[in-house]
């Protein structure tokens, strides 16, 4: 990796209004909110607060930029790629500045800051490199006709995202939107506004025409449901938590059937078969849960250990976790840093109890960390069962959950006994092994000997209640479009 830059401790704050229409306004109420510094809970900045009357002015702009004869409409499909290249030069050009801002403002490490930003300008090339491939097909349907599909944008698209990975999960959204010729009106998380707001001016300073691009800061039940019901958004991307995905596709039936794609949450099982190499595998299973915080919806969060490995996994594990740097997030030196909030630490801390109480073995951590702020000790737990919440429940923080099993019938069966299904892995040496548990695990990603590993071209999503549609690739091109089926009448039989 290449070498990292020292942080920018103190960046200034650039922008804190809403992005409309390639302008920057005051919220129409006036009211303002505050973003946070994980790591001592004190104010950065007031940001403009939108609600309803700010959705519809930006729904109706990004409405006009999409309409036809309209310069986006107009734009040639080339041309919108050479757009998202921009942007993401801008993004390389200002990755110190966003980086920092992004460790500001959500607490995760500047080292991980830093190379997100990296995966911000893969995520908007691999997409620049779409927009003039989507394209449909001619079909030899029987008799005199020409029947052929095109792949048309859907229009508006509103997304919706959460505070984990702030600039990665906006890039994700608006790349592809855009690359099929959509506009956007997107609602960072409440905790995370700010490099959403910075990178948006990149989007004007790229050239993107006015209204294509459109933020909307704000709380998730009035501005975010304002767009989820909006009766002129025609399509909504959410990243978050399986209950407010619940709540976004019953608004969107309701409004307008507007098309749907939900990225939720998980309890995703890492599996430890007999053959692995356990100090590999303890660190594996180690970066697997504690990367971010815990504040993943992929994260290995059930590790189960084949009982012939199980005593030295634990012991094992346990050392790596007491061995872990958690403090200023800005140092290079730690690990990680505070949780988001202080709703989360309050959550991880409640069910880092609800262990302890349900009868789970506490082997390190358990506690905050320190006075200040909102960090958690590296945590782990063995003998955990399904039956306990920290076995269930999506924690998402710096907590192991391990737990013993026997053999593949019965790892199986745990492994999906969820009802989330989001990603899975196994570290095996073996070849049936990993095929038998991968073609029968019930995850929207499996992983074999790693974890988290994905680029932009590999389809993301869940099974069950871990979301519906993909994102990212082809697949994930499909939300974006409309197919439309033209079928012409001919003299002769093509
Ligand atoms: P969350 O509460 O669901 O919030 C996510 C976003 O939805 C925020 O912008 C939030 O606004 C907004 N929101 C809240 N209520 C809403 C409503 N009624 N209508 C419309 N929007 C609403 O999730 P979180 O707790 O912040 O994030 C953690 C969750 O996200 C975890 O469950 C995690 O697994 C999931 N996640 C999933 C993926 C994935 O790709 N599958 C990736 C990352 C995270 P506020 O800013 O006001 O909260
Ligand atoms: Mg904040």
């Amino acid at each position: 990796m290449a070498q990292i830059p020292t942080a920018i401790r103190e960046p200034e704050i650039k922008f804190t209004q809403l992005f409309i229409n390639n302008e920057w306004v005051n919220s129409v109420s006036g009211k303002t909110f505050p973003t946070l510094n994980p790591t001592n809970g004190k104010t950065i900045c007031d940001v403009q607060e939108g609600d309803k009357a700010d959705v519809d002015l930006a729904v109706a702009a990004a409405k006009k930029a999409f309409e036809f004869g309209s310069p986006w409409q107009k734009m040639d499909a080339s041309k919108r790629g050479a757009l998202l290249h921009k942007v993401a030069d801008l993004v390389e050009r200002d990755r110190l500045y966003l980086a920092s801002l992004e460790t500001l403002d959500c607490g995760k490490s500047f080292k991980d800051a830093y190379g997100e930003m990296a995966a911000v300008s893969n995520f908007l090339r691999y997409f620049a490199g779409w927009t003039d491939k989507i394209q449909g097909k001619t079909i030899p349907i029987d008799g005199a006709f020409f029947c052929y599909t095109r792949h048309e944008p859907v229009g508006v698209c509103g997304s919706i995202i959460p505070w984990n990975f702030p600039l990665v999960l906006f890039a994700l959204k608006l790349a592809p939107a855009l690359a099929c010729g959509n506009t956007v009106v997107l609602k960072p998380a409440e905790q995370t506004p700010l490099t959403a707001l910075y990178a948006a001016t990149l989007f004007k300073e790229a050239g993107f025409p006015a209204g294509v691009v459109n933020i909307v800061p704000g709380y998730g039940p009035t501005a975010g449901a304002a767009i989820s019901s909006h009766p002129d958004v025609n399509k909504i991307s959410f990243t978050g938590s399986t209950d407010v995905g619940q709540t976004i596709m019953a608004a969107a039936a309701r409004s307008n059937l507007k098309r749907v794609t939900l990225e939720l949450g998980g309890k995703s099982p890492l599996v430890v078969w007999k053959d692995a190499n356990i100090d590999t595998v303890v660190e594996w299973a180690h970066q697997a849960i504690f990367f971010n915080c815990g504040q993943v919806c992929t994260a290995g969060s059930r590790t189960y250990v084949h009982e012939d490995l199980y005593d030295e996994f634990v012991k094992k594990a346990v050392a790596r976790a007491k061995a872990k740097t958690i403090g200023d997030p800005f140092d290079t030196k730690s690990e990680y840093g505070p949780q988001v909030c202080e709703e989360q630490f309050n959550k991880v801390l409640e069910l880092i109890e609800s262990g302890k109480t349900e009868g789970a073995t506490l082997e390190t951590g358990g506690q905050r960390h320190g006075t200040d702020g909102y960090f958690v000790q590296p945590t782990v737990f063995s003998n955990v069962t399904e039956k306990m919440r920290i076995g269930r429940e999506e924690i998402f923080g710096p907590v192991q959950s391990i737990m013993k099993f026997k053999d593949m019938e019965e790892i199986i069966a745990r492994a999906n006994d969820t009802k989330y299904g989001l990603a899975a892995a196994i570290f095996t040496e073996d070849i049936d092994t990993a095929l038998t548990f991968t073609s029968r695990v019930k995850a929207g990603t499996v992983w074999v000997n790693c974890y988290f590993k994905t680029g932009p071209g590999a389809p993301f999503g869940g099974f069950g209640m871990s979301g519906i549609g993909r994102e990212c690739g082809e697949y994930g091109l499909q939300a974006y479009t409309e197919v439309k089926n033209v079928v012409m009448k001919t003299s002769v039989k093509l």
